[in-house]
Order: structure tokens, then C-alpha cells, then sequence
């Protein structure tokens, strides 16, 4: 942890009512959940680009399934980190946090994290592949069928080629828009529309505050950018607006 948080941004932040994060698989990667990017970008070895799509699912959907039965039994082992439970503390000391995630691990809300907007679905859900119905996530190896319509069932995640489930994109849209302080933990930025959310912000106002190990487009906008690991980081943040906020 780092004691180097400068005493303006956190009056910045103690100063703001409403805050919105962006968090991406950079929160994860510190527990072990590799990014699709990162040197370790490869899925049981496979490139997600080529088998988190609706095109791989339609042409073969076992395959797919299987790909996803295994993260899931990756990722049921994993437990959230230090980086997901600031962010859950942060929740309990500002007055109006949303939390938007790229992520689909569920670990926000495993960290206690109430106010949650999945922009790219959970994985620990399953919906119906012609009817939309959602449920808890099998971990059958066949394909379950839908218990409504009998269409196959699939991962309730949002695949490379496909829109973003609409609520939520707008929930996100409007919380950054009316935000005074928006932080982007861990995301390349890269991959829109959650992309455009930081840019929003700070076009209506916003302080931004970028946090990643590595320069991405966002850096060149971002009020402040702590080029260091969200674990590194968060936690200090929570510690020193304690202080300020005597809470
Ligand atoms: P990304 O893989 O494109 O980028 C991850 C970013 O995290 C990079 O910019 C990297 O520099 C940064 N990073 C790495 N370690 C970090 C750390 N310790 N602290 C802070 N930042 C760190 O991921 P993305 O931009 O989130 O987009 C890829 C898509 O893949 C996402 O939309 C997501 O749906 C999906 N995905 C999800 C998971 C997950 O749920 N855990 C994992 C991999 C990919
Ligand atoms: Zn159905």
C-alpha cells in the first residue's frame, strides 16, 4: 500500500455526492483471473476472441459450453481481493457509489458490493439462447435446454459482436453523466461503448482518476492517473478519505 495519494484528489472525492467507478479485468487479475489481453490472454488455450461469440456458439455450441464450464470451475475457486473490497468500502462511505463493471466474475458482489451495473453479464447465470430466460448457471457438462421453450441454454454474458444489455447500458450512461468523480480501475479502455463512460463523465464535469499499471487512451483525459496496480492503490484511498470523512 502507498501513502503517496495526493491530498487534492482525496478533497476532491470527500467533496463529491455522487461517484461512479468502471472497474475491468485488472481488478481481477490480482486474484488470479487472467485479462484477455495481458501476456496471459489465453483461455485453456484457446484466444476468447474466437470462442466468446455468438457465430463459435451457433457453430459449436458443446465446444463453447465446455470453454465456459471450465472458468467456471476456474473461477469458482477464486475469492475477491483487496482492490473489490475497497471498492465495496467506498460504497459505505460516500453518500451515492455505483459501481460499473466489465466484469462478469461476480466478485464486486461477492465483496459486498450492493449497487452493481454487470455491463457485460455474470457468469455465474445462464439464459436462454431463444427466449432470454435467466437462471443460476449449470454446471451440467451437456447443454441444459430450457425448461420454457427448450432452446439451448448459454452463458449470461455478453459475447464479442453483441449489444450490451440495453437497462443497464443506460443506467450506466446516466449515473456517469450526473457523476462529480469518476474513477476507471483496471480497464484498457479499448472496448466500447463501456469505453466512452470516463469521457462522459468528465465532458459533464466530472474529476477522473485512472488507475492501471499500463498508459491506455484514457490516460491522456484523466485528471489524475496512478500508474500502479488497483491493490496498490484503492485500499489508500479508503484509508485516507476515512481520515478526512472521520469515519
Ligand atoms: P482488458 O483485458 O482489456 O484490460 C485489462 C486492463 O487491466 C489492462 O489495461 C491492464 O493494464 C490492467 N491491469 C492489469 N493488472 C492490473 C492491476 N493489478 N490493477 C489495475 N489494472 C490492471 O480488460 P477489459 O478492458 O476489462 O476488457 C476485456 C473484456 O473481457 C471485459 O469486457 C470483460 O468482460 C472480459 N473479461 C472479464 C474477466 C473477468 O470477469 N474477471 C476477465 C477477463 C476478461
Ligand atoms: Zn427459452
Amino acid at each position: 500500500m502507498t501513502n503517496e495519494i495526493p491530498q487534492e484528489l482525496l478533497w476532491e472525492l470527500a467533496g463529491s455526492s455522487k461517484v461512479v467507478a468502471l472497474t475491468g479485468a485488472g481488478v481481477s487479475a490480482e486474484v488470479g483471473i487472467p485479462t484477455f489481453r495481458g501476456p496471459d490472454g489465453l483461455w485453456e488455450g484457446v484466444k476468447p476472441e474466437e470462442v466468446a461469440t455468438p457465430e463459435a456458439f451457433k457453430n459449436n455450441s458443446q465446444f463453447v459450453w465446455n470453454w465456459y464450464r471450465e472458468r467456471r470451475l476456474r473461477m469458482r475457486e477464486v475469492n475477491f481481493g483487496v482492490s473489490h473490497k475497497a471498492l465495496a468500502e467506498l460504497e459505505t462511505i460516500i453518500p451515492e457509489f455505483i459501481l460499473l463493471t466489465q466484469n462478469i466474475d461476480g466478485l464486486h458482489a461477492k465483496a459486498g458490493s450492493k449497487n452493481v451495473i454487470e455491463l457485460h453479464g455474470n457468469i455465474w447465470f445462464d439464459r436462454c439462447s431463444k427466449c432470454g430466460v435467466r437462471v443460476e448457471a449449470s454446471m451440467e457438462q451437456k447443454i441444459p435446454r430450457c425448461k420454457n421453450c427448450g432452446g439451448l441454454m448459454r452463458p449470461d454474458v455478453v459475447w464479442f459482436n453483441e449489444p450490451l444489455p440495453e437497462e443497464a447500458l443506460n443506467e450506466a450512461f446516466e449515473a456517469s453523466a450526473s457523476c462529480q468523480f469518476f474513477l476507471s480501475i483496471g480497464t484498457s479502455a479499448l472496448v466500447q461503448p463501456a469505453a466512452s463512460l470516463p469521457l462522459i463523465a468528465k465532458n459533464n464535469g466530472a474529476f477522473l482518476l485512472e488507475i492501471n499499471p499500463n498508459e491506455t487512451p484514457l490516460t491522456y483525459y484523466a485528471n489524475w492517473s496512478f500508474r500502479r496496480k488497483s491493490a496498490e492503490i484503492l485500499p489508500a484511498i479508503v484509508e485516507n478519505l476515512r481520515k478526512i470523512l472521520k469515519v
